[in-house]
C-alpha cells in the first residue's frame, strides 16, 4: 500500500512500541474517502484530518500532498466502557487457578495480557474501561508512556463488594480507592446472572458508594441485573449500570427518569462464556446450573435492549469482555444493530457517547479540532453497514501509528 510507505511503514506489523515519547511529535495529514466524527451521521466525503503532537488540528477538506488511505471510512477509535482485559486462559488453556493444573509464571502472565491488549487495539479498540483491579494501575501508565501497545485505559482498579460491609466503611473503600488513584469506582447491587441476579445489597449500602464517590468527583458504575437492583442503584444516584440481563419496564423507567447511563452488554460476553464453556467450567459459579442460566437470558437479551432503545436510554457501548472476548469487541455492535439499533447509531455508542459516559467528551471520541488522535480507519461505511467494524485496516492510538 502506497500510504504505508508514505508513513514510514516499511512491514505489516505493530510499529513505535518501543518509543518512550507517547505522540507523534511530526504533523500529519490523513485524507479518506468518508469521515465519521463520532457524532453526526453525515459522513465528510474526500476529507482530511491533521494531527500534530497527539491532537487533531483540522478536519475538512485539503489540497495536495497528504496520505490518502483511499477507499476507508476514518472515525475516531472505539472505546469500550466494560472490560476485563487482564483475564485470560491459563497456561492450561483454562480459566482460573486450578490446583491441580500448572502455575502460571508472571512472565506467562505478562504475556497474555499484552496479547489482550494487543488483540484490543488492533481491533480498533483505543479506549477502555477496565473493571477492574490493581493491576491495572502498571498497565495504564505503560500503555500512556507507549512503552506497552494497547488502548487508553480507565480503571477502577479494583471492584468494592458491598458484602457486609457498613456505610461508614464503604464510604472509607471508595475514598482509598480514590487515593489509589482509581478513575471510576466499580460496585455490586446484584448477584451473577449465574446465580440469578438479585438484589444482594442494601439501599443504605449503595447510597453510601455512590454518595462518597459523587462526593470524590468519581463515577460509580453497578453491576445489576434484575430490576430491584436496578432501581435501588438508580435511587443511590449511581453514575452508570452495567449488565441489566433481567431489567423489565420498571427499570427502564426508572433509568430514563434518571437519565443514568444504562451499559446492557448483549453481544459477547455471555456468548463467549458458552462458545468456551468447557475452558471455564468448573471454577466458582461457572457451573452446569450457571451456564443453563446463561444460555436462557442470551435470546432475552435483544428484546431488552429493543425496550431500552426505544425508552430513549443513553447506552453506551461495553462488552464486559472476558478471557476469550478481547479483541473480539465489534461483536457488541453487530448485535446492536441486528436488534435494532440504526448502524450510525452503534458507532456513536462506542464512541462520542462512550467518551461522554467516561466523563471524557470534550477530549475522545470525536474527529474534531483539539480531541485527542485515537483514529481508526474500516472498509466500507460503517454507517450504511456495521459489519466494516470486522476490517479495521488502520489504527491510530495517541497520535501514533499502529498498524496490522
Ligand atoms: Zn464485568
Amino acid at each position: 500500500m502506497r500510504w504505508l510507505a508514505a508513513l514510514g511503514v516499511v512491514c505489516s506489523c505493530v510499529v513505535s512500541t518501543q518509543s518512550a515519547a507517547p505522540h507523534a511529535s511530526a504533523s500529519m495529514t490523513i485524507r479518506a474517502a468518508r469521515i465519521f466524527d463520532g457524532v453526526t451521521g453525515v459522513l465528510h466525503r474526500n476529507s482530511a484530518v491533521t494531527v500534530t503532537n497527539g491532537r487533531i488540528t483540522f478536519v475538512g477538506h485539503v489540497e495536495g500532498d497528504v496520505i490518502d488511505l483511499g477507499d476507508v471510512t476514518l472515525m475516531p477509535g472505539l472505546i469500550d466502557v466494560h472490560t476485563h482485559i487482564d483475564w485470560h486462559f491459563g497456561p492450561d488453556g483454562r480459566y482460573g487457578n486450578r490446583p491441580d493444573g500448572p502455575r502460571e509464571t508472571p512472565e506467562q502472565r505478562d504475556a497474555a495480557i499484552a496479547a489482550n491488549l494487543r488483540a484490543t487495539l488492533l481491533a480498533g479498540v483505543t479506549t477502555v474501561q477496565n473493571l477492574g483491579n490493581r493491576g491495572d494501575a502498571a498497565l495504564r501508565a505503560a500503555v500512556a508512556a507507549g512503552t506497552l501497545v494497547g488502548p487508553r485505559i480507565v480503571s477502577s482498579l479494583g471492584q468494592l463488594q458491598p458484602g457486609t460491609r457498613t456505610p461508614d466503611q464503604l464510604r472509607e473503600a471508595v475514598r482509598a480507592s480514590k487515593t489509589a488513584g482509581a478513575d471510576v469506582i466499580k460496585t455490586f447491587a446484584s448477584g451473577s446472572i449465574r446465580d440469578g441476579g438479585k438484589l444482594n445489597v442494601t439501599q443504605e449500602q449503595l447510597d453510601a458508594v455512590c454518595g462518597e464517590a459523587r462526593a470524590q468527583g468519581l463515577r460509580a458504575v453497578v453491576h445489576a441485573h434484575d430490576p430491584d437492583s436496578i432501581v435501588a442503584a438508580v435511587k443511590a444516584g449511581c453514575s452508570q449500570i452495567e449488565h441489566g440481563a433481567f431489567a423489565d419496564d420498571r427499570a427502564i423507567a426508572a433509568m430514563k427518569a434518571a437519565n443514568v447511563f444504562f451499559d446492557p452488554n448483549i453481544g459477547l460476553v455471555l456468548q463467549n462464556y458458552i462458545e468456551n464453556k468447557a475452558k471455564f467450567i468448573g471454577t466458582g459459579s461457572y457451573t452446569d446450573e450457571g451456564f443453563a442460566f446463561m444460555e436462557r437470558a442470551v435470546p432475552t437479551l435483544g428484546p431488552i435492549f429493543k425496550k431500552a432503545l426505544d425508552a430513549g436510554l443513553r447506552m453506551p457501548l461495553g462488552t464486559d469482555a472476558v478471557a476469550g472476548a478481547h479483541g473480539q469487541n465489534a461483536r457488541e455492535a453487530f448485535v446492536r444493530v441486528q436488534a435494532g439499533q440504526r448502524p450510525v447509531d452503534a458507532l456513536i455508542s462506542a464512541t462520542s457517547l462512550a467518551a461522554e459516559s467516561l466523563g471524557m467528551g470534550s477530549t475522545l471520541g470525536r474527529l474534531a479540532p483539539g480531541y485527542l488522535a485515537d483514529i481508526i480507519a474500516v472498509s466500507g461505511d460503517p454507517t450504511a453497514n456495521i459489519d466494516a467494524l470486522r476490517s479495521v485496516r488502520f489504527v491510530m492510538s495517541q497520535g501514533k501509528v499502529i498498524v496490522r
